[in-house]
């Protein structure tokens, strides 16, 4: 399922909110609310009932939408060890086909030494490829010319 992303400009920031307010006005039903209150959106849990500041509401969703970018360009690769896309060197990338219209592209982070994989598709190889200034080897990519 994909999550929708969330105006993180939509809430006044000197108001709070009731559940049921902040539903209406992101237009989600309650229980979405209660979710982002799982995932980590803080509420004023002194008062019943449950009120959730503006500004927390903002502040929340302006996290979901980074967390929800993939800003990999097609020469990168994201390293999970320092949380950003990094391209990886030349020479030192492998691609593993999955199947014939997908694989994944594994490298060293030229920065931590961590492996990076990244899922692609085989539309994108190449691109990722010519990005790269190389070429993969043949020999993997074979199965993309097999009819
Ligand atoms: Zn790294």
């Amino acid at each position: 399922m994909a999550k929708r992303l969330q105006n993180p400009r939509l809430a006044k920031i000197h108001r709070s909110y009731k559940i049921d307010e902040a539903a209406d006005l992101y237009g989600v039903h309650k229980n979405t609310v209660l979710n982002w209150i799982k995932q980590g959106l803080p509420t004023c849990d002194t008062k019943r009932p449950v009120i959730i500041l503006g500004s927390d509401l903002n502040a929340f969703h302006a996290k979901q939408r980074v967390k929800n970018k993939h800003p990999c360009k097609p020469n990168e690769i994201y390293c999970i060890k320092c949380k950003t896309p990094k391209t990886p060197i030349a020479g030192l990338v492998e691609f593993q086909p999955v199947n014939d219209k997908i694989g994944n592209l594994v490298a060293i982070c030229p920065a931590c030494e961590t492996m990076m994989y990244r899922r692609i598709s085989m539309a994108k190889i190449k691109q990722f490829s010519t990005a790269m200034g190389f070429v993969l080897p043949l020999a993997h990519l074979h199965i993309i010319d097999t009819p």
